[in-house]
């Protein structure tokens, strides 16, 4: 795995192996205290401490990561949602192991009338 930190909480979870994806060098967790009906949070083997940082990362592993984050949501059905990075702590940021939150409402689908405009674009 590359670098881990010992005294890392994100890095911790990562060595415990309980997540609800995975794929080499990413996992997806869901966060400890949600704050939408879906809250997930995908974080990278790599440890970096925060955004700032993403340029540690191979430009295939940064793409990936990318992509990882676009399928995880998609998984977890959704459609339509937000992608989250706190930078620092007065932006929020917690957990210095950079870490994408993924929000979305719930699971969408092309029946839901909520969605039917997107259902219409879709067909
Ligand atoms: P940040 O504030 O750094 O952008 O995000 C850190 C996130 O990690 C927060 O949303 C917080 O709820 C979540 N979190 C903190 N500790 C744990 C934990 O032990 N397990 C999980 N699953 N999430 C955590
Ligand atoms: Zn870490």
């Amino acid at each position: 795995m590359p670098s881990q930190r010992d005294d890392c909480l994100f890095c911790s979870i990562l060595r415990e192996g309980s997540y609800v994806r995975k794929e080499k060098g990413f996992v997806a967790i869901k966060d400890i205290n949600p704050q939408a009906a879906v809250h997930l949070l995908v974080i990278p083997e790599r440890h970096v401490d925060s955004f700032r940082e993403v340029g540690e990362f191979p430009a295939r592993e940064a793409k990936r990561m990318l992509e990882f984050v676009a399928d995880t949501a998609r998984e977890a059905g959704l459609t339509d949602y937000r992608v989250q990075v706190n930078v620092g702590p007065s932006a929020g940021q917690t957990v210095f192991h950079l870490h994408w939150h993924i929000l979305g409402s719930g699971p969408q689908h092309a029946d839901d009338k909520a969605h039917a405009e997107t259902a219409v674009v879709e067909l």
